[in-house]
C-alpha cells in the first residue's frame, strides 16, 4: 500500500483520532516537530477518561482519580502542568478497607505521589489542546486510503475532503478495531486481543461534610473498589462530593443493570462504612475503563500503511502509560519519515 504521499519539503499531514491523554501527547509531540496535526474527538470536550462531571454548583471526577509520574519525560510534562497551575499533588488520608487490610503488601505505599488535574481532572488535557487543532463532536466511523492519502468518514460530517498522510488511532482497543480491521489485519488482531474491563461510577453530593476517617480508600470487599472525597483534591470547591467506583468484577456482572438499582447497591455498601444517604447522586457506566491485563508494547505502527495505534491499553494502562504511548508513537512516525541523507 501507499506509505507516504508526501511531496518533498511539504510537512506531513497527520490525523489523530481521540483527544484523550494518548492522542494529545502524540499530537503535541508531532506538532512540536513541524508536522501538521488535526485531532478528531467524538465528545464535546477533550480529556477522554480523565473526566469530570459538572452539575450546577458541584463537580466530581468520575474517571481517572489521580495519576502517578515515574518516567522522567512524563515528570517534565507534569512539572510544566504544575507551573501552569493545572496539576497538583494530592495527599489524601488514605485507607485500605476489607479482607486484605492486615496484609502489609496491600497497605497504601506511603512513597507513592498522587497527582490530580486542577481545578478538575480534565485540566491538563485542556491545556494541551489549547495549542492543537482539535475537531470535537467528530466521531470517526471509517477510513479509506488511496494514492492521495487517508480520508476519514465521521458520523457528523460524512466523508471529509481533507487527505492525510498518516492516521493515528488513540482510542480504546474495541473502538480502534472496526477502524483498522479493513486495512491492517495485524493491528486488528492486536486490538482484538485486548480485554477491557467495565466500571460503574457513582457521584454523590452532600449538604454537609461527612465525618469518615479517610479521604480515599481502596476497598477489598463487597461491590466497591475505590472511594474518594472529591473535594479533598486541591482546587475543588467546598461542596462535599464523593465518588464511588465499583470493582471490575461487580461492574461486569451488573453492566446492563439500570442506574437506580446500581446506585442502591453501591450506596448500601457505602452506608456500611458509616456514610449517610447523599442529597443527590449520579451514576455513570464506563464500558471501557481499564485494560486487564494491559499490554507493554508501548504502541503499534505500520510504516507500510502509515497507520498507528496508541493508548493506555498498549502501555500498562493508566494516565502515565497513555501519555508515554502517544509520545512513543510520535517517535515511530518521525523515525519512519526522517529524511535520508
Ligand atoms: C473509572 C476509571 C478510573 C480510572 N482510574 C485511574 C486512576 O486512578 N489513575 C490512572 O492513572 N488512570 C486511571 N484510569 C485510566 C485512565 O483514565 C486512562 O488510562 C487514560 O485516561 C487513557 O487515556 P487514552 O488517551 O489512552 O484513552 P481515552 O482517555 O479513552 O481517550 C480516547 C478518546 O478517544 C475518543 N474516541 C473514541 N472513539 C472515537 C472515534 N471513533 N472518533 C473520535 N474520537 C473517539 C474518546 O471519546 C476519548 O476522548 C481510570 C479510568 C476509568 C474509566
Amino acid at each position: 500500500m501507499i506509505a507516504n504521499s508526501l511531496k518533498p519539503d511539504s510537512p506531513l499531514q497527520i490525523a489523530v483520532i481521540g483527544a484523550g491523554m494518548a492522542g494529545l501527547s502524540c499530537a503535541t509531540h508531532l506538532q512540536q516537530h513541524g508536522m501538521l496535526v488535526t485531532v478528531f474527538e467524538k465528545s464535546r470536550g477533550v480529556a477522554g477518561r480523565m473526566s469530570t462531571r459538572r452539575v450546577d454548583d458541584w463537580q466530581c471526577d468520575h474517571g481517572a482519580q489521580y495519576f502517578t509520574a515515574n518516567d522522567p519525560a512524563f515528570r517534565v510534562a507534569l512539572a510544566q502542568w504544575q507551573q501552569a497551575g493545572v496539576a497538583q499533588l494530592w495527599s489524601p488520608r488514605l485507607q485500605v478497607i476489607g479482607d486484605r487490610v492486615n496484609n502489609p503488601a496491600s497497605r497504601p505505599d506511603p512513597s507513592v505521589e498522587r497527582f490530580v488535574g486542577v481545578p478538575r481532572m480534565t485540566a491538563p488535557a485542556r491545556l494541551m489542546a489549547e495549542s492543537l487543532q482539535v475537531e470535537t463532536q467528530c466521531t470517526v466511523r471509517a477510513l479509506q486510503q488511496d494514492a492521495s492519502g487517508w480520508q476519514l468518514q465521521s458520523e457528523e460530517h460524512g466523508w471529509h475532503t481533507q487527505r492525510f498522510d498518516v492516521v493515528l488511532l488513540a482510542v480504546p482497543a474495541p473502538q480502534a478495531l472496526p477502524l483498522v480491521r479493513p486495512h491492517v489485519p495485524d493491528l486488528a488482531e492486536l486490538a482484538e486481543s485486548a480485554t477491557m474491563q467495565a466500571s460503574w461510577a457513582l457521584m454523590l453530593q452532600y449538604a454537609a461534610p461527612l465525618s469518615l476517617p479517610f479521604d480515599a480508600a481502596f476497598v477489598n470487599q463487597g461491590p466497591l473498589r475505590w472511594i474518594a472525597r472529591d473535594n479533598s483534591k486541591p482546587g475543588r470547591g467546598s461542596q462535599e462530593t464523593w465518588l464511588l467506583h465499583a470493582s471490575a468484577e461487580w461492574s461486569q456482572t451488573h453492566l446492563e443493570q439500570d442506574a437506580e438499582s446500581v446506585a442502591k447497591e453501591l450506596l448500601a455498601a457505602f452506608a456500611e462504612l458509616g456514610a449517610p444517604a447523599p442529597q443527590t447522586w449520579l451514576a455513570h457506566r464506563w464500558r471501557y475503563a481499564n485494560t486487564g491485563p494491559a499490554m507493554q508494547q508501548a504502541c503499534a505502527w505500520s510504516t507500510e500503511h502509515a497507520l498507528g495505534l496508541c493508548g493506555d491499553w498498549l502501555h500498562g494502562g493508566k494516565v502515565e502509560g497513555a501519555w508515554l504511548s502517544g509520545r512513543k508513537l510520535a517517535g515511530k512516525v518521525m523515525q519512519a519519515y526522517a529524511p535520508i541523507d
